[in-house]
């Protein structure tokens, strides 16, 4: 077994999001687009909403790849072009194929829009290879209790499966490509080390209090970026929750702009028209009351 070692650390940045939120991001960052084939890792929050203050994305597009939602605090309610509806709670996950394309918002509940209140979450986005970037769109939403979770006899690591597999214990999302998206709370003291597939590249985010990547000290709103090897050793040192990320490298190009994660030029151009003229849909809306 070759542990892998961290290659390089990136600190997240500040920056504003859809319709003005906050976010935590290290991917991507300054010279940096993506981590094949992870596209975007976006911490929402942690944030306070006062009254009235709540915001999230109204209806926008996406085509190409997959987002990845995955609540910790508060509520989000969201809806799409195909009829899907549906609000995710603390610990809910919802992972959406795009691929050919959707319309959807994503938007706090309204009682978090009206009494304010607490937010945090992550939202992550995975590159669909060229061969399924026009796929039918799928959405794969699990509440938190339908998460796998997993734990070492010591009790000193706790992992909550949302892709792959860890101590003996299999995610029920499916993937297009092996991914590892995992939430690990780290005990000070605890030490574990996974075997990840080689073909897989690693990342580790961490984001509450701090942790040990491959024998580094990585501090919260901090991404390990790991090299290569077929196991990953984690520990804890203060205290800390870290998500774990591992996917296969499409190694094909990346055209991206905005909402559209294509190979080419061409074909976000074509995105854009495909949108544009309404190929994507639209969120149809019965008259509601809030
Ligand atoms: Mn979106």
């Amino acid at each position: 077994m070759s542990l892998r070692d961290v290659t390089r650390i990136i600190t997240a940045h500040r920056q504003l999001e859809g319709g003005g939120f906050v976010v935590r991001r290290p991917l991507p960052t300054a010279g940096l687009d993506h981590l094949d084939p992870f596209l975007l890792i976006d911490e929402l929050g942690p944030v306070t909403y006062a009254p009235g203050q709540a915001i999230g994305a109204p209806d926008h597009p996406h085509r190409g790849f997959e987002t990845v939602s995955y609540i910790l605090e508060g509520a989000v309610e969201h809806e799409d072009s195909a009829g899907h509806r549906g609000r995710l709670g603390p610990g809910d996950v919802q992972w959406m194929t795009a691929g050919a394309g959707i319309v959807h918002s994503e938007m706090p509940t309204a009682e978090l829009r009206e009494r304010g209140g607490r937010v945090h979450g992550f939202q992550i986005w995975v590159n669909l290879p060229a061969r399924l970037k026009l796929t039918r769109p799928r959405y794969q939403d699990v509440p938190a209790a339908g998460l796998p979770t997993a734990a070492t006899d010591d009790g000193l690591a706790r992992v909550t499966i949302i892709a792959g597999e860890a101590l003996g214990a299999r995610a029920v999302i499916e993937t297009h490509t092996p991914i590892v998206f995992q939430d690990w709370t780290l005990a000070s003291g605890a030490d574990v080390t996974l075997p990840i597939d080689r073909a897989q590249r690693v990342l580790a985010y961490v984001f509450e209090g701090a942790a040990r990547v491959a024998t580094r000290d990585v501090a919260a709103g901090q991404l390990a970026v790991l090299g290569d090897g077929d196991a990953v050793r984690l520990e804890g040192t203060t205290g800390g929750r870290l998500l774990l990320l591992g996917g296969v490298p499409h190694g094909e190009p990346v055209a991206r702009y905005g909402p559209f994660v294509m190979n080419t030029e061409q074909e976000l151009m074509q995105a854009f028209r495909d949108y544009q003229t309404g190929r994507m849909g639209e969120i149809t809306r019965t008259a509601r009351l809030s």
